[in-house]
Protein backbone atom coordinates (compact mmCIF):
# COMPACT_ATOMS: atom_id res chain seq x y z
CA UNK A 1 0.00 0.00 0.00
CA UNK A 2 1.22 3.68 -0.77
CA UNK A 3 1.69 6.09 1.83
CA UNK A 4 -0.08 8.91 1.76
CA UNK A 5 1.59 12.26 2.58
CA UNK A 6 -0.21 15.77 3.13
CA UNK A 7 1.00 19.46 2.56
CA UNK A 8 0.57 21.75 5.37
CA UNK A 9 -2.43 22.93 6.29
CA UNK A 10 -4.51 20.67 3.76
CA UNK A 11 -7.54 19.33 4.63
CA UNK A 12 -6.89 16.23 6.44
CA UNK A 13 -8.65 13.27 5.40
CA UNK A 14 -9.14 12.14 9.34
CA UNK A 15 -9.48 8.45 10.24
CA UNK A 16 -10.02 6.72 14.01
CA UNK A 17 -7.07 4.36 13.74
CA UNK A 18 -8.68 1.19 15.69
CA UNK A 19 -6.49 -0.25 18.93
CA UNK A 20 -3.84 -3.44 18.14
CA UNK A 21 -5.07 -4.40 21.59
CA UNK A 22 -1.70 -6.78 21.20
CA UNK A 23 -0.24 -5.86 24.75
CA UNK A 24 -3.45 -5.39 26.72
CA UNK A 25 -7.07 -5.66 27.03
CA UNK A 26 -9.28 -4.43 24.85
CA UNK A 27 -12.19 -4.70 26.85
CA UNK A 28 -12.61 -1.16 28.72
CA UNK A 29 -13.66 -2.47 32.47
CA UNK A 30 -10.30 -5.04 31.76
CA UNK A 31 -8.06 -2.33 30.57
CA UNK A 32 -8.75 -0.20 33.25
CA UNK A 33 -8.14 -2.85 35.88
CA UNK A 34 -4.69 -3.57 34.00
CA UNK A 35 -3.65 0.10 34.36
CA UNK A 36 -4.87 0.66 38.41
CA UNK A 37 -3.25 -2.89 39.08
CA UNK A 38 -0.40 -1.51 37.53
CA UNK A 39 -0.05 1.52 39.61
CA UNK A 40 -0.79 -0.70 43.05
CA UNK A 41 1.80 -3.70 41.88
CA UNK A 42 4.77 -4.09 44.22
CA UNK A 43 6.96 -3.07 41.48
CA UNK A 44 4.65 0.30 40.92
CA UNK A 45 4.54 3.64 42.16
CA UNK A 46 2.24 1.80 44.92
CA UNK A 47 -0.68 4.22 44.68
CA UNK A 48 -2.71 5.92 42.09
CA UNK A 49 -1.97 8.99 40.73
CA UNK A 50 -2.92 12.56 41.91
CA UNK A 51 -5.74 15.14 40.12
CA UNK A 52 -3.36 17.42 38.03
CA UNK A 53 -3.67 20.84 38.84
CA UNK A 54 -3.55 23.73 36.41
CA UNK A 55 -0.50 26.08 36.89
CA UNK A 56 1.25 27.49 34.27
CA UNK A 57 4.69 26.37 33.76
CA UNK A 58 7.19 26.90 30.65
CA UNK A 59 9.22 23.70 31.36
CA UNK A 60 8.03 20.75 29.44
CA UNK A 61 8.53 17.56 30.48
CA UNK A 62 9.62 14.67 28.72
CA UNK A 63 9.11 10.60 29.68
CA UNK A 64 10.74 7.79 28.38
CA UNK A 65 8.50 4.74 29.30
CA UNK A 66 8.37 1.24 28.35
CA UNK A 67 6.22 0.31 25.36
CA UNK A 68 5.93 -3.96 26.49
CA UNK A 69 2.63 -5.76 27.34
CA UNK A 70 1.28 -3.96 30.50
CA UNK A 71 1.41 -7.69 32.62
CA UNK A 72 5.45 -7.45 31.48
CA UNK A 73 5.72 -3.73 32.26
CA UNK A 74 2.88 -2.20 33.22
CA UNK A 75 3.96 -0.94 36.44
CA UNK A 76 6.60 0.57 35.04
CA UNK A 77 4.64 2.97 32.62
CA UNK A 78 2.86 3.44 36.09
CA UNK A 79 5.98 5.08 37.22
CA UNK A 80 6.23 7.34 34.91
CA UNK A 81 2.59 8.81 34.34
CA UNK A 82 2.55 8.88 38.23
CA UNK A 83 5.48 11.24 38.02
CA UNK A 84 3.63 13.15 34.97
CA UNK A 85 0.81 13.21 37.70
CA UNK A 86 2.70 15.17 39.94
CA UNK A 87 3.95 17.73 38.08
CA UNK A 88 2.62 21.39 38.85
CA UNK A 89 0.51 21.77 35.32
CA UNK A 90 -2.17 20.20 33.44
CA UNK A 91 -1.49 19.52 29.79
CA UNK A 92 -3.03 20.29 26.82
CA UNK A 93 -1.41 17.57 24.26
CA UNK A 94 0.97 14.83 24.17
CA UNK A 95 3.47 14.74 21.23
CA UNK A 96 4.09 10.93 21.53
CA UNK A 97 7.41 9.90 19.88
CA UNK A 98 7.29 5.68 18.61
CA UNK A 99 9.69 3.56 17.26
CA UNK A 100 8.67 1.72 13.90
CA UNK A 101 9.78 -1.58 14.33
CA UNK A 102 8.55 -2.74 10.76
CA UNK A 103 10.64 -0.18 9.32
CA UNK A 104 7.48 0.61 7.02
CA UNK A 105 6.61 3.65 5.35
CA UNK A 106 8.48 7.00 6.28
CA UNK A 107 11.38 6.95 8.47
CA UNK A 108 10.34 9.89 10.22
CA UNK A 109 6.23 9.49 10.11
CA UNK A 110 2.91 12.23 11.14
CA UNK A 111 -0.50 10.12 12.04
CA UNK A 112 -2.86 12.17 10.65
CA UNK A 113 -5.80 10.00 12.78
CA UNK A 114 -7.19 10.06 15.81
CA UNK A 115 -6.57 7.28 17.96
CA UNK A 116 -9.67 4.85 19.74
CA UNK A 117 -8.29 3.52 23.02
CA UNK A 118 -10.75 0.77 25.22
CA UNK A 119 -11.33 4.08 27.31
CA UNK A 120 -12.50 5.88 24.55
CA UNK A 121 -10.97 8.16 21.68
CA UNK A 122 -7.99 10.42 22.11
CA UNK A 123 -8.27 13.24 19.58
CA UNK A 124 -5.16 14.48 16.90
CA UNK A 125 -3.92 17.81 17.74
CA UNK A 126 -4.62 19.20 14.64
CA UNK A 127 -2.82 22.84 15.44
CA UNK A 128 0.38 20.49 16.68
CA UNK A 129 -0.05 18.69 13.44
CA UNK A 130 -0.08 21.09 11.44
CA UNK A 131 2.38 23.13 12.83
CA UNK A 132 5.13 19.94 13.22
CA UNK A 133 3.80 19.36 8.80
CA UNK A 134 4.49 23.28 8.52
CA UNK A 135 7.83 22.49 9.20
CA UNK A 136 8.63 19.49 6.72
CA UNK A 137 7.77 16.73 8.80
CA UNK A 138 6.00 14.07 6.64
CA UNK A 139 2.94 12.63 7.53
CA UNK A 140 2.49 8.76 6.62
CA UNK A 141 -0.47 6.73 8.21
CA UNK A 142 1.42 3.36 7.04
CA UNK A 143 4.10 3.67 9.12
CA UNK A 144 1.67 3.70 12.54
CA UNK A 145 -0.79 1.33 11.17
CA UNK A 146 0.56 -2.34 12.55
CA UNK A 147 3.19 -0.69 15.18
CA UNK A 148 2.21 -0.93 19.04
CA UNK A 149 4.34 1.29 20.80
CA UNK A 150 2.45 4.30 20.64
CA UNK A 151 -0.60 2.81 20.97
CA UNK A 152 0.56 1.07 24.18
CA UNK A 153 0.93 5.03 25.58
CA UNK A 154 -2.54 5.75 25.28
CA UNK A 155 -4.85 4.14 28.14
CA UNK A 156 -2.74 5.47 30.77
CA UNK A 157 -2.65 8.66 29.04
CA UNK A 158 -6.48 8.32 28.71
CA UNK A 159 -6.92 7.25 32.30
CA UNK A 160 -4.93 9.90 33.40
CA UNK A 161 -5.74 13.41 31.52
CA UNK A 162 -9.00 12.34 29.72
CA UNK A 163 -9.29 15.56 27.70
CA UNK A 164 -5.45 15.60 26.40
CA UNK A 165 -5.00 15.21 22.85
CA UNK A 166 -1.82 13.78 20.96
CA UNK A 167 -0.15 13.80 17.74
CA UNK A 168 1.97 10.11 16.91
CA UNK A 169 5.35 10.95 15.32
CA UNK A 170 7.10 7.62 14.66
CA UNK A 171 10.97 7.08 13.72
CA UNK A 172 12.74 4.05 12.00
CA UNK A 173 16.72 4.16 11.23
CA UNK A 174 18.17 7.83 10.98
CA UNK A 175 21.55 9.25 11.21
CA UNK A 176 22.48 11.63 13.96
CA UNK A 177 22.28 14.91 11.41
CA UNK A 178 18.76 14.11 10.43
CA UNK A 179 18.06 13.46 14.38
CA UNK A 180 18.94 16.40 15.22
CA UNK A 181 17.11 18.66 12.38
CA UNK A 182 14.32 16.83 12.96
CA UNK A 183 14.89 18.04 16.99
CA UNK A 184 15.18 21.74 15.11
CA UNK A 185 11.63 21.28 13.43
CA UNK A 186 9.86 20.20 16.40
CA UNK A 187 11.02 23.07 18.17
CA UNK A 188 10.31 25.31 15.84
CA UNK A 189 6.83 24.02 15.47
CA UNK A 190 5.69 23.88 19.14
CA UNK A 191 7.10 27.64 19.35
CA UNK A 192 4.30 28.92 17.14
CA UNK A 193 2.38 27.92 19.54
CA UNK A 194 2.58 29.50 22.57
CA UNK A 195 0.74 28.67 25.10
CA UNK A 196 -0.60 25.23 24.45
CA UNK A 197 0.91 23.12 27.33
CA UNK A 198 2.74 20.19 25.70
CA UNK A 199 4.43 17.10 27.19
CA UNK A 200 6.81 14.82 25.56
CA UNK A 201 6.52 10.87 25.87
CA UNK A 202 9.15 8.80 23.95
CA UNK A 203 9.14 4.90 24.35
CA UNK A 204 12.24 2.16 23.71
CA UNK A 205 12.39 -1.65 25.50
CA UNK A 206 16.25 -2.48 26.19
CA UNK A 207 17.58 -5.49 25.94
CA UNK A 208 15.58 -8.48 24.07
CA UNK A 209 17.34 -11.81 25.24
CA UNK A 210 16.45 -15.81 25.67
CA UNK A 211 15.38 -18.39 23.18
CA UNK A 212 12.53 -16.75 21.29
CA UNK A 213 14.71 -13.97 20.73
CA UNK A 214 17.03 -16.23 18.61
CA UNK A 215 19.33 -16.46 21.92
CA UNK A 216 20.67 -20.16 22.56
CA UNK A 217 24.00 -19.40 24.47
CA UNK A 218 22.48 -19.20 28.08
CA UNK A 219 19.47 -20.98 29.38
CA UNK A 220 19.46 -20.10 32.51
CA UNK A 221 16.21 -17.43 33.73
CA UNK A 222 19.13 -15.58 36.17
CA UNK A 223 21.90 -16.22 34.16
CA UNK A 224 19.65 -14.23 31.27
CA UNK A 225 18.06 -11.55 34.03
CA UNK A 226 21.99 -11.14 34.66
CA UNK A 227 22.81 -10.79 31.02
CA UNK A 228 20.06 -8.83 30.74
CA UNK A 229 21.38 -6.08 33.31
CA UNK A 230 24.96 -5.67 32.18
CA UNK A 231 23.90 -5.09 28.30
CA UNK A 232 21.37 -2.06 29.83
CA UNK A 233 23.57 -0.35 32.29
CA UNK A 234 25.39 1.39 29.40
CA UNK A 235 23.13 2.45 27.57
CA UNK A 236 20.96 3.95 30.67
CA UNK A 237 23.93 5.53 31.42
CA UNK A 238 24.28 7.24 28.49
CA UNK A 239 20.37 8.64 28.82
CA UNK A 240 21.25 9.74 32.16
CA UNK A 241 24.51 11.82 30.74
CA UNK A 242 21.83 12.97 28.21
CA UNK A 243 24.91 11.78 25.49
CA UNK A 244 22.32 11.11 22.19
CA UNK A 245 26.28 10.57 20.38
CA UNK A 246 27.48 7.64 23.00
CA UNK A 247 23.83 6.16 23.23
CA UNK A 248 24.43 5.23 19.19
CA UNK A 249 27.81 4.68 19.51
CA UNK A 250 27.57 1.96 22.62
CA UNK A 251 24.47 0.68 20.93
CA UNK A 252 26.23 -0.08 17.36
CA UNK A 253 29.18 -1.72 18.85
CA UNK A 254 27.18 -4.03 21.27
CA UNK A 255 24.67 -4.61 18.87
CA UNK A 256 22.41 -3.82 21.50
CA UNK A 257 18.52 -5.19 21.35
CA UNK A 258 16.93 -2.08 22.28
CA UNK A 259 13.98 -1.13 19.77
CA UNK A 260 13.67 2.38 20.64
CA UNK A 261 16.81 3.72 19.65
CA UNK A 262 15.83 6.74 17.45
CA UNK A 263 13.28 7.49 19.73
CA UNK A 264 15.44 7.86 22.38
CA UNK A 265 17.37 9.89 20.92
CA UNK A 266 14.90 12.32 19.49
CA UNK A 267 14.03 12.88 22.77
CA UNK A 268 17.68 13.11 24.68
CA UNK A 269 18.03 16.38 22.03
CA UNK A 270 14.58 17.53 23.09
CA UNK A 271 14.58 17.60 26.35
CA UNK A 272 17.54 19.76 26.39
CA UNK A 273 16.59 22.09 23.71
CA UNK A 274 12.90 22.77 24.49
CA UNK A 275 13.97 23.62 27.99
CA UNK A 276 17.49 25.19 27.28
CA UNK A 277 19.32 22.62 29.18
CA UNK A 278 17.48 23.49 32.14
CA UNK A 279 16.56 20.02 33.38
CA UNK A 280 18.15 16.36 34.39
CA UNK A 281 17.62 12.85 33.18
CA UNK A 282 16.64 11.04 36.56
CA UNK A 283 15.87 7.22 36.18
CA UNK A 284 12.11 6.29 38.17
CA UNK A 285 13.16 2.10 38.06
CA UNK A 286 13.91 -0.75 35.88
CA UNK A 287 12.97 -4.33 36.18
CA UNK A 288 13.17 -7.27 34.16
CA UNK A 289 10.34 -8.90 32.66
CA UNK A 290 10.89 -11.70 34.52
CA UNK A 291 10.31 -9.69 37.76
CA UNK A 292 7.34 -8.57 37.33
CA UNK A 293 5.19 -11.51 36.08
CA UNK A 294 7.19 -15.07 36.81
CA UNK A 295 6.59 -16.90 33.40
CA UNK A 296 7.72 -20.59 32.57
CA UNK A 297 9.68 -18.82 30.17
CA UNK A 298 13.84 -17.89 30.06
CA UNK A 299 13.15 -15.20 27.62
CA UNK A 300 13.61 -11.60 29.24
CA UNK A 301 13.33 -8.12 28.54
CA UNK A 302 14.45 -5.20 30.31
CA UNK A 303 12.00 -2.28 30.49
CA UNK A 304 12.72 1.28 32.09
CA UNK A 305 10.64 4.51 32.89
CA UNK A 306 12.81 8.02 33.15
CA UNK A 307 11.92 11.11 32.97
CA UNK A 308 13.41 14.76 32.32
CA UNK A 309 12.70 16.83 35.23
CA UNK A 310 13.61 20.01 36.37
CA UNK A 311 17.04 20.64 37.90
CA UNK A 312 17.02 21.06 41.73
CA UNK A 313 18.89 24.39 42.69
CA UNK A 314 21.05 23.71 46.09
ZN1 LIG B 1 9.71 -2.59 20.94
Amino acid sequence: MSSTIFQPNSTYSFQCRSPLCLYYSSSKNQCLEQIISSYIHPFGPGELPLSITSKSDLFIPCLLVPHGAYCDSGPLYAHAYYWLSKQTCTYDSALILGTNHRGVGSSIALSPDHWQTPLGLVECDTELLDALVSVGIPVDREAHRQEHSIENQLPFLKHLLPNIKTVALSFSSLSIDKAYKVCEQIKKAIQKLSGKRIVIISTTDYTHYGPSYGNRKQQQLTDNEQYARLCDQPILKSILSNNPEELLHIQQTTQHTMCGLWPTIIVLILSKLLNDDKGQWKLLCYNISSEIMKRNTVDVNGFASLVYDKLVKN
